[in-house]
Formats: structure tokens, C-alpha cells, sequence
């Protein structure tokens, strides 16, 4: 038998109204927002695709954890699970417990960064760039080439370009390079895998200069899933072997378990170097806690040890992922033009290709963003010239390579059916594509413009409209 519906595998036994409201109401609110969902209330949302980011549902079984947390403060019985699920699935001996993951990266980039180091990544997270770029060390990110081209279907978009790696190692000298960090998947690229054959060629690498490989390992779970399912030698492997062996070829781990842990907060470092774990723990003692805590309480340490286990569960992962590809190809399908292949946890929209008649300078990206919310009650997030425009002196717009809108899946939250509306929501913003209009922006603040800037329709549309019943 042949099953064409996705089915979660899973009841539901508590639920969370949504308010339900009109696109009247809605188009209210988003003037009241400057434009900028950022600015809504969260209750005025249907469907959140902000991020997956500490959004997820808890199992029962999580939640019967958080009833039988440990609050100690040292030695709590919640800490040593946490530790021991920590330590079994990463294969390494030092774990320290934070309060999120750039927690985490604060206390190792401290630690083994600082002025003339560099870090060479596939791509830096943002909050671990800062962090890297706060203590005066250079963040470099090399993606493959293949990860330029949005259409085409390379398996494997995340990984490191290896032959600019090692000329980068060369040039900056070896002396000078910290650390190579990995991001699995690769969040900032669209959610993209990086293939084991790639990580085994990054150690080798590493090997040969004596370089410690860092892992992001945020979403390692999902980046097991593509490198079953595309890397044939490893299409009988379990995910939680494929993700031990990830852990196998690194000297530390760095995860915010607000992604694939499926908790809502937590996080940790994970080290092999006793020398190195040693000074960590001074900092973590100082600004996040006691080694058996770090920034989390005893039940969030249960429920994140429980996490760790349930992710890697085959009929979850092949759930999650088929879900969001789903959407993705259905997306494709009907002519909305999108990132191929669809990553893990995302669906990414490329603004300025459905828009094409709105310049950059009018934000096609947050005109999506807009419509969305507007046709929809669906908020999603701009990753285009709002988020990373800059200007020249004359206050010329110097646009983002991208103008892309992100659809961040929260998971075990929506259903089938919530996936199906936000398809119906698209059918609709083609519809109207035509008439659609750009913005333009009113208000900005210096740095991280995206959270806060407010918005306008263009004047000179006012017209258009008025007669699309927009404004
Ligand atoms: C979310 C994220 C982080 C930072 O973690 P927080 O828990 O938000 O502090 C670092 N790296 C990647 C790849 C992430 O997705």
C-alpha cells in the first residue's frame, strides 16, 4: 500500500488555541507593525515560521521529565542524564552544560580566540560570528560554489570548499588559524547539508595541520537524515550512528539544544582536550553557573537528555523532513520560485525572482513577508537587503547578494493540514503578484535594522492600492 498523506507520528495531548482573526484585521495590524511582523504580538500570529529556534513541541515523555527534575544545585540527578546522553551521543569526555548555544561560543571563542586568530567555517552562524568577531579574531566562511546557485539540485550545498580552505590556511598561516568550524547543517546557507565524505576531507585537513575541528551541531540530527538517504555507503546506517561518526572526526561540539534537542532552551559544549575544558569551565563557573548546571534548570536538563533520544527516532526524522520538503516542492510546483534542494528546517522563497518587478531598493523580500502575514496570518522572516543592506555615502542602497524570505518549520507544532493552508495562502500571493508593491523604509536603528526598523507602502502606489485593497 502505497500512503500519499505525510501523518505525523504522533497524538496530540494538549493543544494551544490559535486566535483566529480576518485579513480585514490583519491588515490593520500590520500597518500597526510598520510592516515589520517583528513588531506583531505573537497571539495576532496563525501560523509562526519565524523560527525553529526553541519553538518546538515537548513529548509527553519530556514533559514527565520536567516533572521529575532534579533542582540541586550540584550533582543534580538531571545533570548526570543530560551529561551521560550528551557524552554517549558526541563520544566526548568533557560536557558543560549553557544556558543556550552562542553561550556556549561566547566561552569557547573567548577561550581559543582573540586578536590575529582566525576561524575558517563553511558558514558562521551570526551569533557565532559575533562572538568570534567580538574578541578581535577573523571569521571567514568558504561555502562550496555549488551553494551559489539557487536552482540547482547538488546534495550536499553546506559543505566546506576545500581547495580555498587549505590556500586560506596557507595564506593566513597555519600558526594563526583557531579552529574550523563546521555547521550542520549549514543554517545560514538555507538550511544545507554538509556530506560526511567532506567532513572526513576537513579532518584530514585539520590533521595535517594540527587544527582543532569545531561542530556546530545544531541540526545534526536532520544533516543525518540527508547523508543517509544521499550518501550511499551510509544508506544502512542508523541516524544516530551517522551522527556519532560526525561526532567521531571532531575535537568539539558546540549545540543549541533549542533546535534539534527539542527543548525550548538549553545548550552545551562538548570537549575532548582536558587542558582546554579546564579553562572553559573557570568561565562557565563565572557567567553561566556550576559545572552541574551551567545556565539550565533540572527539569530542562531532563527534558533535553530525553531530546537528544527522540530526534534521532526514524519515524520523527523521516517525518520532519518530508514535511518540510513537502511544502518545498509543492511550493516549486506551483511556480513559486525557491532554494533546491529544500533544506531541513526551512523553506527559503527568493523574493526578487517572484517580485520581479519590484527593485531591491523596495524590499521585495519584506513585501513577501508582508503579504504572507496579510493573505495569511503566516509570519516569516526577510533574509535579504533589510536584514544586510548597507548603504553607500550618498545613502544609496548596496543591496544583499539575496533577497529571500525564510519558512522556518517549528517541530512536531503544525500539522499536514497547517502545511496545506500555507499552500492555499501561496496560490493566493501569486494571484495577486501583479499588484503587489514595494516599501520603503521610515524608521531604522544603526545595527540589526531587521527587528525594528519600520516600514511604509510607496506613495506613489497609493492608487494600486487602494484598488487591490491593500493599504
Ligand atoms: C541557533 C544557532 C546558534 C546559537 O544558538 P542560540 O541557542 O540561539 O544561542 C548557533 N549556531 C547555529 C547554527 C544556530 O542555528
Amino acid at each position: 500500500m502505497r500512503h500519499k498523506t505525510i501523518i505525523e507520528p504522533f497524538r496530540i495531548k494538549t493543544v494551544e488555541p490559535i486566535k483566529m482573526n480576518s485579513e480585514e484585521e490583519r491588515c490593520r495590524l500590520l500597518r500597526e507593525a510598520h510592516y515589520n511582523p517583528f513588531l506583531l504580538n505573537s497571539d495576532d500570529v496563525i501560523i509562526d515560521f519565524l523560527t525553529d529556534s526553541g519553538t518546538s513541541a515537548m513529548s509527553a515523555e519530556q514533559w514527565g521529565g520536567m516533572q521529575i527534575g532534579d533542582e540541586s544545585y550540584a550533582g543534580s540527578r538531571s545533570w548526570k542524564r543530560m551529561e551521560k546522553a550528551v557524552r554517549n551521543l558526541t563520544g566526548m569526555d568533557y560536557i558543560l552544560p549553557t544556558h543556550q548555544g552562542r553561550a556556549a561560543e561566547r566561552i569557547l571563542y573567548s577561550t581559543i580566540g582573540g586578536p590575529g586568530k582566525v576561524f575558517v567555517s563553511n558558514t558562521h552562524f551570526d551569533t557565532t560570528r559575533a562572538n568570534i568577531e567580538f574578541r578581535e579574531a577573523e571569521a571567514i566562511d568558504l561555502p562550496t560554489p555549488f551553494a551559489k546557485d539557487m536552482s540547482s539540485d547538488y546534495p550536499f550545498k553546506g559543505n566546506i570548499d576545500l581547495d580555498q580552505l587549505s590556500k586560506t590556511i596557507d595564506e593566513k598561516g597555519v600558526d594563526n588559524i583557531a579552529g574550523i568550524i563546521m555547521t550542520v547543517t549549514n543554517n545560514s546557507g538555507g538550511g544545507q547539508p554538509v556530506s560526511m565524505e567532506n567532513l572526513k576531507q576537513v579532518r584530514k585537513i585539520c590533521d595535517s595541520y594540527n587544527i582543532p575541528l569545531i561542530l556546530d551541531c545544531c541540526r545534526v540530527a536532520e544533516n543525518s537524515y540527508f547523508i543517509k538517504h544521499r550518501e550511499k555507503e551510509y544508506n544502512d546506517y542508523a541516524y544516530e550512528e551517522i551522527a556519532k561518526k560526525i561526532f567521531e572526526l571532531s575535537d568539539a561540539a558546540i549545540m543549541s539544544s533549542k533546535k534539534d534537542a527539542l527543548v525550548n532552551m538549553g545548550g552545551f559544549l562538548a570537549l575532548r582536550n582536558m587542558k582546554l575544558a579546564q579553562e572553559c569551565t573557570n568561565l562557565l563557573i563565572i557567567t553561566e553557573g556550576f559545572t552541574t548546571y551551567g545556565g539550565l534548570s533540572g527539569r530542562d536538563m531532563e527534558a533535553l537528555a530525553i531530546g537528544l533520544k527522540e530526534v534521532f527516532e526514524p519515524a520523527y526524522l523521516d517525518y520532519r523532513i518530508k514535511s518540510t520538503e513537502y511544502l518545498g516542492r509543492k511550493l516549486h510546483e506551483l511556480g513559486v520560485p525557491i532554494m533546491l534542494p529544500v533544506g531541513g528546517h526551512a523553506v527559503y522563497i527568493d523574493a526578487k525572482k517572484l517580485y520581479s518587478h519590484i527593485p531591491v531598493f523596495e524590499y521585495p523580500g519584506q513585501v513577501l513577508v508582508c503579504e504572507l502575514y496579510k493573505l495569511g496570518g503566516i509570519r516569516t522572516v526577510e533574509i535579504g537587503s533589510v536584514m544586510f543592506g548597507k548603504y553607500e555615502d550618498d545613502h544609496k542602497l548596496i543591496p544583499a547578494p539575496y533577497e529571500l524570505v525564510r519558512l522556518a518549520i517549528p517541530r512536531r507544532v503544525y500539522t499536514q493540514s497547517h502545511i496545506e493552508y500555507v499552500i492555499e495562502t501561496f496560490e493566493e500571493i501569486l494571484r495577486r503578484r501583479k499588484e503587489t508593491i514595494g516599501l520603503r523604509i521610515i524608521e531604522e536603528p544603526k545595527f540589526l535594522r531587521h527587528f525594528t526598523a519600520k516600514f511604509e507602502r510607496l506613495p506613489y502606489n497609493n492608487k494600486i492600492a487602494e484598488e487591490s485593497g491593500l493599504e
